[in-house]
């Protein structure tokens, strides 16, 4: 039982994400900090858990042959005080969508760089999505032990191109082959690399830290003054690390290391504990489901993670790790209140209750079994489907957090299933699939087919394989007419006179909300100028 008050659990709560471009180290460092955190005991662990993973679930070959992870889940651990829970976010393209829900559920991230390549294209990408959400962000520059870029060159391209003001909390000696170790900015502290010995397959423990004046035994050549007199270059050139800045989405501390060698990750750990966020207010609506009697009018809230009432949202659906079981899981991250096993919750955007008797806790070791879970937090809460992807669950059913936006899918294709007898199982599977945001579902409102939206074409082959694995069915993907699909939005009678007019490429998606197929982005643009009292909408809020 815990013996501190709800705002505090609340306030030693660090929940983040690491993003980084695929090979950068993001699987190794989530290893090496849950080495550092006591949650592990040794390394392997991450990848052979998703090596189990992956026997069990056939289609996570794909996973496997193509060497990237698609899979977000949640990873819990207590270290000094703390309670840290890291969201795994896929790396691939394709899953972009994924990982941009991912990252509603993150308070931080931690931007992992390979020091030989610098930012690459999808750590921009996945840097805008932290933007966009105002998630501050720290800088882990990785693979030290390897060649690296020059650290200043690294650091400016990080002010340019991000616009974020590096600030560096240590400084590399060195690297490769001739990596020292690093500085502590404004400390004199130095903390020494101990490299693996020839012939040897142990790591070494890396030496205490010492001041930098009294480790002359750790340098070779002119190394220490030299490193001497870069910092003093660097501590009059960058500024020093301002938390508020940090916290703003202005600056972001820079920290080195080695995840494979376990090198500057205690480091990290300490940054990310001192610095980082603890859940924040967040603002929502209150607001009775739909069609409550005598219901009050809506009102706008800001919901203080330490109050009472456990509120929430959910930021992804899970199938079942199992295939004999329909279940999902629905990622449910925690706003506020002290959860308890078995408690009801409410689903405001349907009204309906459920009790969460089996809430699934993700904890990285399997040493502890929680009953309670505070804001921050993410619970596993098994369901059959009544649980949806920016579904807002709450003990009075009456808070409502801004919906997670769902993009328009680049790719649309018609699916078709192989034996004609299977075209009813055909329709549950691929709503099934949609619910869970694997890819997106549109009915036209002409004829019987359906077409499937993907924002990659990785997509669909995933989404092949669950249906043939999962529901026993063949399907075929076929070219649609369609290039771009639309929500609309606007008066009642503009959009019947539209639908009127466009009847044969007038679709529903999951949540019945009318949807344009247009055959080319021309088309858009077209209808666009012809009815400029509706809405062509590209992105759609959910919940
Ligand atoms: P991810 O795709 O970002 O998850 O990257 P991984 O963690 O799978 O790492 C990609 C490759 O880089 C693997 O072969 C790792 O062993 C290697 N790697 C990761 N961190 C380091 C590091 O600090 N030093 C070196 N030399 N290799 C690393």
């Amino acid at each position: 039982m815990s013996t501190l008050t709800l705002p505090e659990e609340a306030a030693r709560r660090r929940t983040f994400a690491i993003i980084a471009h695929p090979d950068a180290g993001k699987t190794t460092l989530t290893e090496h900090i849950l080495l550092a955190g006591g949650a592990i005991r040794a390394a392997g662990a991450v990848r052979a858990r998703g090596e189990n993973r992956r026997a069990r679930s056939d289609w996570m070959k794909i996973e496997k042959e193509r060497g990237i992870s698609v899979t977000a889940s949640v990873m819990t651990f207590e270290h000094d005080g703390k309670m840290f829970n890291l969201l795994d976010t896929p790396g691939h393209e394709d899953f972009s969508e994924d990982t941009y829900r991912t990252l509603t559920a993150a308070d931080c991230a931690i931007m992992v760089l390979d020091a030989a390549k610098g930012i690459e294209p999808q750590t921009l990408k996945l840097f805008e999505v932290c933007r966009l959400r105002d998630i501050p962000i720290i800088t882990f520059i990785n693979k030290l032990d390897r060649e690296a870029q020059d650290p200043m060159t690294l650091l400016d391209d990080i002010a340019s191109r991000l616009q974020l003001d590096p600030s560096p909390i240590w400084w590399p000696a060195e690297s490769g082959n001739r990596l020292r170790g690093m500085a502590q900015l404004g400390t004199g502290t130095f903390q020494p690399y101990a490299r693996k010995t020839a012939g040897s397959d142990e790591d070494p423990d890396h030496p205490a830290a010492l001041p930098l004046s009294d480790a002359a035994a750790h340098f070779e050549g002119s190394e220490q003054a030299d490193l001497a007199e870069a910092l003093e270059l660097v501590e009059a050139g960058y500024k020093p690390f301002d938390r508020q800045a940090f916290l703003e989405g202005h600056m972001t501390p820079v920290l080195w290391g080695s995840a494979l060698r376990h090198f500057g990750i205690d480091e990290l750990l300490k940054a990310i504990g001192d610095w980082a966020p603890a859940p924040k207010t967040m603002k929502a609506r209150k607001e009775a489901p739909p069609e409550t009697r005598n219901a009050p009018a809506p009102e706008d809230v800001v919901v203080e993670p330490g109050k009472d009432e456990v509120t929430g949202f959910v930021f992804k659906v899970q199938a079942n790790m199992d295939p004999n079981h329909r279940d999902r899981i629905a990622m449910f991250r925690m706003a506020s209140g002290s959860f308890k096993r078995g408690m009801k919750l409410k689903v405001q955007n349907t009204g309906k209750q459920l009790s969460v008797n089996a809430p699934i806790m993700f904890f990285a070791s399997d040493r502890e079994l929680a009953e309670d879970a505070y804001a921050g937090d993410v619970i596993g809460i098994p369901n059959h489907g009544v649980l949806r992807v920016g579904d807002s669950l709450s003990e009075s059913g009456m808070i409502r957090f801004a919906g997670l936006p769902n993009f328009a899918p680049e790719i649309l294709q018609r699916v078709r299933v192989k034996d004609p007898l299977k075209a009813k199982h055909l329709k549950k599977a691929l709503e099934g699939l949609a619910e869970e945001g694997v890819t997106q579902l549109f009915r036209p409102e002409l004829g019987s087919d359906f077409i499937v939206g993907a924002v990659g074409q990785l997509q669909f082959e995933v989404m092949a394989d669950r249906l043939g694995e999962e529901y026993g069915l063949e399907v075929i993907f076929e070219h649609s007419p369609y290039a771009e699909a639309r929500w609309i939005s606007g008066e009642k009678a503009d959009l019947e006179d539209f639908a009127s007019k466009y009847r044969p490429q007038m679709a529903v998606d999951i949540d019945q909300n009318p949807v344009f197929l247009a055959k080319s982005s021309w088309e858009t643009g077209y209808v666009g100028e012809r009815f400029p009292k509706i809405a062509f909408l590209k992105t759609k809020e959910r919940g």
